[in-house]
């Protein structure tokens, strides 16, 4: 039988203040209306702005510009279900994987650029469960998802040693084959301190004549290795 027993305390507030976050990209902007205690509760970005006299809480609206829409709304999606709302239809038919490499790209991209978000929110517990949906599809799909054209946003938004920047290392020395691996990521414009990573990673990772390496992605054993709770001293997002 499943689980649906929640602690009281977690229940939504019906007598919550509402904001309206304004989020915008370009010439393109979406209002969302969310429950201020579920953001504050969440986000130590939304806590500070909608705190005291800022003009973002009297006004009751905090701009959120250079986010693109449709990730915000995974995160408002988020919030209120605590699911990531990201796969392509019919995802579960194995028959479909094969013919779906650019959906599983898309998705990929897309949770990529999630978990910049949840960094710029301050929402660690966010970030981790994206996390773990990113490991998710890179486990799920049964070829190699090429992160080629991500590289430059994750390299620009998030410091070195980033749970985003060990994944995405590991899972290019892992899961992708020799040959796709020189011709795609042997590219001397790609960020230099990615170029950096990668090198490591080979090196920790790949076997070799001295030693055996270890031949399974860290997340396999523990994915408590690429989230950022573990950076903060917080609890797992999976635990509480
Ligand atoms: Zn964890």
């Amino acid at each position: 039988m499943p689980d649906v027993r929640r602690p009281a305390s977690q229940a939504i507030d019906p007598t919550s203040n509402m904001v309206t976050v304004r989020v915008s990209w370009e010439d393109l902007s979406q209002d969302f209306l969310i429950h201020d205690s579920f953001l504050c509760k969440s986000s130590d970005f939304f806590a500070a702005a909608l705190r005291g006299e800022w003009r973002e809480s009297t006004e009751r609206v905090v701009p959120l510009p250079a986010v693109l829409p449709e990730h915000f709304k995974l995160y408002y999606n988020w919030i209120y279900t605590g699911k990531i709302y990201s796969a392509p239809d019919g995802h579960i038919e194995k028959a479909l994987k094969f013919e779906s490499g650019t959906l599983f790209k898309k998705e990929m991209s897309s949770l990529i650029q999630c978990w910049i978000l949840g960094h710029r929110l301050l929402d660690i517990r966010f970030t981790d469960t994206v996390m773990d949906t990113l490991i998710l599809v890179g486990e799920d799909y049964p070829g190699y998802i090429d992160l080629k054209d991500d590289l430059k946003a994750i390299y620009t938004e998030t410091m070195p040693r980033s749970s985003l920047r060990c994944f995405v290392t590991e899972y290019i020395v892992h899961c992708c084959k020799d040959k796709t691996l020189t011709e795609t990521y042997g590219d001397v414009s790609l960020p230099e301190d990615f170029l950096k990573d990668l090198l490591s990673g080979l090196i920790e990772f790949r076997p070799y004549r001295i030693r055996p390496a270890p031949s399974m992605p860290r997340w396999r054993d523990d994915p408590c290795e690429f989230h950022e709770h573990t950076r903060e001293g917080k609890p797992c997002w999976t635990t509480t």
